[in-house]
């Protein structure tokens, strides 16, 4: 067996107990121990003289126990332990709390090496609970020390013991998976090193000559585990459209001219379309930027060839207006409205319909591809607003045969991170604005500022505008925020705006609910919307202008570019209030780059910064391995390295056959299995 496969608990010192721990971070195996990178180094191999120490260091030490361990009960629940310990140079005291293992550990007269921080206490220096070891070896302390993400009762400490256990059970054993040629180009050291120097490396350099080959190594496995999914879906042939007639046709039907962005990329659909292969293309336009007709051209499409098409919203409000702007532009007879509200005789209407092939035109909510709706001739199938469609999800439409696949986002990612996240997909731009339409001027604002809001929404409203008002909701605290949603529209339906109308919106309430709400803020006959973010996505209300964000350090701030796209819809000046009384520096740095700028990309490109990509977006959701090592901003030299070699080793070898891919092989089935479920390469 490989050793990599071999389970924690074959290393001596971990039971099942430890193991237990180890799961809760997602390690199961020695290779997921092995990956499992620390967070950083310290350095700690200077071992400082007691006689020159300084409160607020900290500091390595050697020295001798003056005396045994002094424990002294300083209340209920705390005791503490202490000793005095001395060099050639002088003497200090230690001291520890509730931590009576050590009383068996240290004696009078022993030696060991301390690592910790230096405190004063009432005029006298002492170090307070510090690191310990035998001065024969620096695992812990005298030497530069990898930092372990801690949980319970898995400390730092542990960490290191397991760790250093790993690395003696399998370095020397593993398995070489990157080619040897791919290596020498790169100038990539070797796996054994490489998982050795990570953890304990001799010197600086080691870390970095094992760093360079870990991201490396990242990104390749990453490219390859794209290259292959995407292998499996693009080589499938797909249905020819008749997209001749379909352009001019659709445009006829425009209210409006299209942008030339959205021009060129309804060619790039069309050209897909009609090429004989299977589509499968992304496309991306800021908030506002006119998605939907580009969508529905690409249905005219399909319509026109006579096949159905599918177009899937995140919520049943985004459906419903998507079917009422679809009657635009086909018979009402045929489009079919499929959402969680549509029951019963209607609903089994709506399923014969698709059936038959009587409806041409599928809209609703992503139930139409999970469920088994069964379609007579579905060709194209488009999510709209779906930014955290997974390669699971992906599965299900490949499920649906060889349909073209279009996914529209609104959340505009780096080109750099949609290179990896959607590495398997072509990307289009809808990257310009339709004519009119105006920069939202945007506020931070504390809550002292609150009676001057108020004065300015009812100015707005008297105006004859309505307004938007955004409480956060988390799932942990739903019940919380809701009530406060709730409080909030009451306090102004019977304060500030009781002469106007104000409802409340929420995701508790009942669908059918939830869309006469939206129906009547739609129509103009409620004024002024409070709600939860259900609304995040795509609703389109032009008279709409103020936007008001309660709480606004909450949200990221791709969500909030997505909140204040619901304002500035139409031909008035509109504005965006966020209030925010959290004081905290990255909070103000947040709202700061929203007032600056109404680019989505500048946006997410911040957002991205500020909080790193891990947690943009939830990589996870995507269902492709997290990124453990690479840097995104300061590693994209190497992205590109790697996806070079990705590419050479797909040509040459696509099924990874070669005696030489053999263990390639094998890391990146092992790599993909827990997010695919099976193994990426048979
Ligand atoms: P999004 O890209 O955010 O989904 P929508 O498709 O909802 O944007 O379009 C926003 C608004 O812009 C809609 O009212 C739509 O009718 C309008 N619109 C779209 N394209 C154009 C255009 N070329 N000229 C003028 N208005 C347009
Ligand atoms: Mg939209």
């Amino acid at each position: 067996m490989d050793i990599l496969n071999a389970p924690v608990t074959a290393l001596n010192g971990v039971g099942e107990n430890r193991a237990k721990l180890l799961l809760k971070h997602n390690i199961n195996s020695i290779e997921d121990l092995l990956y499992f990178f620390p967070r950083a180094m310290e350095d700690r191999s200077t071992v400082t003289k007691i006689s020159s120490i300084g409160a607020g260091e900290e500091v390595c030490i050697e020295a001798t126990l003056l005396t045994d361990i002094q424990v002294r009960k300083i209340r209920s629940n705390m005791t503490l332990y202490s000793a005095i310990v001395s060099d050639d140079s002088g003497s200090i005291m230690i001291t520890w709390f509730n931590n009576k293992y050590i009383k068996d550990v240290m004696h009078k007269g022993a030696f060991f090496r301390f690592f910790g921080k230096i405190a004063r206490n009432g005029g006298r220096l002492c170090m307070t609970s510090p690191t310990y070891e035998n001065p024969e070896t620096s695992l812990h302390t005298g030497s530069v020390v990898p930092i372990y993400p801690s949980t319970g009762t898995l400390t730092e400490r542990i960490m290191r013991t397991v760790m250093n256990e790993c690395i003696s059970a399998a370095i020397g054993n593993i398995n070489e998976y990157i080619p040897e040629n791919i290596r020498m180009e790169h100038q990539l050291c070797e796996i054994n090193f490489a998982l050795r120097a990570i953890h304990f490396p001799k010197n600086r350099s080691e870390y970095e000559i094992a760093r360079k080959r870990l991201v490396f190594e990242e990104f390749l496995m990453l490219q390859l585990g794209i290259l292959h999914t995407r292998g499996s879906v693009s080589e499938k042939s797909g249905i020819i459209f008749e997209t001749k007639n379909s352009f001019a046709e659709f445009t006829k039907k425009l209210p409006f001219t299209f942008t030339n962005a959205q021009k060129r990329v309804v060619e790039e659909i069309f050209s897909d379309l009609s090429s004989g292969k299977q589509m499968n293309r992304l496309v991306q336009g800021d908030v506002g930027s006119g998605k939907t007709v580009v969508a529905f051209a690409a249905m005219y499409a399909a319509y026109k060839s006579g096949y159905q098409s599918a177009l899937m919203a995140p919520t049943e409000v985004l459906a419903s207006q998507h079917y009422k702007s679809a009657l635009s532009f086909f018979p009402e007879e045929e489009i079919a409205l499929l959402t969680g509200s549509i029951t019963g005789k209607k609903k089994q209407e709506a399923l014969d319909n698709i059936l038959s092939g009587k409806a041409k035109i599928v809209i609703g909510t992503h139930a139409v591809i999970e469920n088994n709706v069964e379609f007579k001739n579905l060709a194209l199938v488009i999510t709209d607003e779906q930014h955290r469609f997974g390669v699971r999800q992906r599965a299900a439409l490949a499920d649906k045969g060889n349909a073209h696949i279009l996914i529209m986002s609104a959340t505009p990612i780096p080109r750099t991170l949609a290179l990896i996240l959607y590495g398997d997909l072509d990307i289009s731009a809808v990257d310009e604005l339709p004519p009119g339409r105006q920069k939202v001027d945007t506020f931070a604002v504390g809550e002292h500022m609150r009676e001057r809001i108020n004065r300015f929404m009812v100015k707005n409203l008297d105006e004859g505008r309505q307004i938007y008002i955004i409480c956060p909701l988390v799932e942990e605290s739903e019940k919380l925020d809701i009530t406060a949603a709730m409080q909030l529209a009451e306090s102004l339906a019977s304060g500030v705006l009781k002469n106007y109308k104000v409802k409340l919106l929420h995701g508790k309430m009942r669908p059918k609910e939830k869309n006469e709400i939206m129906q009547s803020f739609a129509s103009g006959e409620t004024q002024v919307l409070v709600s939860t973010t259900v609304i995040e996505v795509g609703v389109n209300v032009p008279n709409a202008t103020v936007m008001i964000v309660e709480n606004a350090e909450r949200f990221g701030l791709s969500q909030l570019h997505q909140i204040r796209g619901r304002v500035g819809r139409g031909s008035e000046k509109s504005y965006c209030i966020l209030f925010s009384d959290n004081p905290s520096e990255q909070t103000r740095q947040r709202l700061d780059v929203m007032c600056a700028t109404n680019d989505g990309f500048e946006i997410a490109r911040r957002d991205l910064e500020l909080r790193g990509p891990g947690d943009f977006l939830g990589t996870r959701q995507h269902g492709l391995p997290m990124l453990k090592i690479a840097n995104l901003f300061t590693d994209m030299a190497v992205f590109r390295k790697a996806q070079g070699a990705a590419e050479k080793i797909y040509k040459s070898d696509r099924f990874l056959e070669k005696y030489e891919h053999l263990h390639l092989k094998n890391r990146l089935n092992r790599m993909f299995k827990e997010n695919l479920g099976t193994n990426i390469i048979g």
